[in-house]
């Protein structure tokens, strides 16, 4: 087996890091502060920023099919390197707003109660990368004036970027009200930690998986949600007998 990295660690939060520093010992009353407390970060100013950036990108699926159309010329590009210009920047918007909206479900996140709602609300996203580029695709394609060479440049593209902006605003880590329900009544007054790119939080910083990670990143239960760590180490729950918490397979 190799040999166990030298650790460093950083906090999530000053909050995490003055417990650490004052070695809180879980109470009643830490718990109950814990419960009690607000969420980590603010969602709503992500989710505005999403918004905004999500119409943003309809602004510029509409000045691309301006350029296909030749209803918008803005002379010191050619016509193709203009459309890819607005596709791109359009691509842009739609992924940095899906970070913005995926970052804000973390933080607060909704009930899986309904599950199609719960996948929709989840995916917003990826609803918008379809509104910021089905449309493009289609008018481009059914137009009947465009020459064929730049009516295929301009779907390949569109296509492309629909495939990139899909599987990054694609959520692959949803959580649930529910599950962070769970996770905060089982650990919300412990300190948990999670590697730089791990998908999972350990209740261990000794645990068998963190042996060659350096740095460790340590917080709530909540802080590792908002971090996109939404499940506990399976090896971690079985060391503590922990279950009803959602835990890797
Ligand atoms: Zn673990």
């Amino acid at each position: 087996m190799a040999e166990k990295k030298e650790k460093k660690y950083v906090a999530a939060s000053e909050d995490s890091k003055k417990a650490r520093q004052t070695k809180q010992v879980p109470n009643e009353d830490v718990i109950r502060a814990v419960k009690e407390a607000k969420p980590v970060g603010n969602p709503t100013p992500l989710r505005i920023g999403a918004v905004c950036l999500w119409v943003l990108a309809l602004v510029f699926e509409v000045l691309a099919l301006m350029v296909f159309l030749g209803k918008v010329d803005l002379k010191f590009m050619p016509q193709i390197p203009q459309l890819i210009a607005f596709l791109v920047l359009d691509l842009i918007a739609v992924i940095v707003g899906a970070q913005f909206w995926k970052k804000a479900n973390h933080i607060d996140p909704v009930s899986e109660a309904n599950q199609v709602k719960f996948w929709l609300w989840n995916n917003m996203g990826l609803i918008a990368m379809a509104i910021c580029f089905f449309p493009f695709i289609i008018l481009v394609l059914t137009n009947k004036e465009a020459d064929k060479k730049t009516k295929t440049i301009a779907t390949v593209a569109a296509v492309i970027c629909l495939l990139i902006g899909g599987v990054a605003s694609y959520d692959f880590n949803p959580v649930s009200v529910e599950q962070k329900e769970a996770a905060m009544d089982v650990l919300g007054s412990e300190t948990v930690y999670w590697t730089t790119f791990g998908k999972v939080y350990h209740t261990h910083d000794d645990c068998s998986h963190l042996n060659q990670s350096e740095t460790l990143t340590y917080g709530t239960v909540e802080e590792a949600i908002a971090a996109n760590r939404v499940r506990l180490c399976k090896t971690c729950a079985n060391r503590d007998g922990i279950s009803g918490v959602a835990t890797d397979n």
